[in-house]
């Protein structure tokens, strides 16, 4: 299901024109259900956001490089955003490794219909169900992300770990991928391991934007790719890039990358805001995607601004 071979050539050939199989186009009325159905075609999911009540011990990551995102950023600051661009709803993802955070999103889903899942966080290596139990009955729950690119080489075969996630198919939870491109093939074997599971790579994986890495990335993201149960965000490039100084062309070969490897079916946009305003407005983090596949048909185009997100974790 290639657009186009790549043997040994560069992915970076942005002008190409693309040949479209088609084949694979789910219908309109099976792709969005529910309130997504009403909604004009141009209208898309934000399949990534972060929420929160800014505190310096709680968000120590966020470094003196990244003074922008000292602030508290809430839903309605989001919503400004959304509303400015087209964006009709989102998914708010963890961005603490506490339950309080998880509840909290979930919360936020209650009081702002515009937030239409959560991937949150549990303990994956402790009692799974016992977290689960309370929380499964709040419908916005829609899957689980665990910071993997903080832990250590190894994180990923371990037997606690792999018994959490093998928890999460039964309440049919998806699980969000969050690892650095050197920890992709790791990351490949992780979720072979779990043929039944729904994963979505964030961020395409994280290719070194910066030091210009694109040929080891791209091998592993065609490994990731060819496993027909993961899916992959167009997301988070921005920020791997040099923040001052990315140009949608420096960043372009990776979007065709995946473009190519996931194919409009399996990928889904997602703005990483606020953490994209390090490097990039709402407005061109949003516009860098929508013009990399602005070749695409408009049901292609659709399946990737919402179908996909809303299938993959059943929005409401
Ligand atoms: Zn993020």
């Amino acid at each position: 299901m290639k657009a186009r071979p790549h043997s040994g050539e560069r992915v970076s050939e942005a002008n190409e024109p693309r040949e479209r199989s088609g084949a694979s186009v789910v219908p309109a009325s099976e792709r969005v259900r529910g309130a997504g159905a009403a909604k004009p075609a141009g209208q898309m999911i934000d399949a990534h956001q972060h929420y929160w009540r800014y505190d310096a011990a709680q968000y120590d990551w966020i470094d003196d490089s990244m003074a922008a995102l000292r602030r508290d950023f809430l839903p309605p600051d989001a919503k400004r955003e959304m509303d400015a661009h087209d964006v009709a709803g989102c998914v708010a993802v963890q961005a603490r490794q506490s339950l309080d955070e998880t509840r909290w999103l979930l919360d936020l889903a209650d009081r702002y219909a515009f937030i239409r899942g959560v991937v949150g966080w549990i303990d994956l290596q402790g009692d799974v169900d016992a977290q689960l139990d309370p929380l499964v009955s709040r419908p916005a729950l829609v899957g689980v992300r665990h910071i993997v690119q903080g832990e250590a080489d190894g994180f990923l075969e371990r037997p606690a770990f792999l018994a959490g996630i093998a928890r999460l198919e039964r309440p049919g939870l998806a699980y969000d991928i969050l690892v650095f491109a050197r920890q992709l093939p790791a990351a490949v074997a992780f979720a072979r391991r779990f043929p039944r599971q729904r994963f979505v790579l964030d961020h395409l994986g994280k290719p070194d934007v910066r030091g210009g890495e694109l040929e080891t990335w791209h091998r592993h993201l065609e490994a990731m790719a060819a496993l027909p149960n993961v899916c992959c965000k167009l997301s988070g490039l921005v920020t791997e890039a040099d923040w001052r100084a990315w140009t949608p062309a420096r960043l372009r070969p990776y979007l065709d990358a995946a473009l190519d490897a996931f194919g409009p079916e399996r990928l889904m946009v997602g703005s990483d805001w606020p953490v994209c305003l390090v490097a990039a407005t709402y407005a061109e983090t949003l516009a860098l995607v929508r013009d990399a596949i602005g070749e695409y048909s408009t049901d292609e185009r659709h399946r990737m601004l919402s179908g996909t997100a809303m299938d993959f974790w059943n929005l409401r």
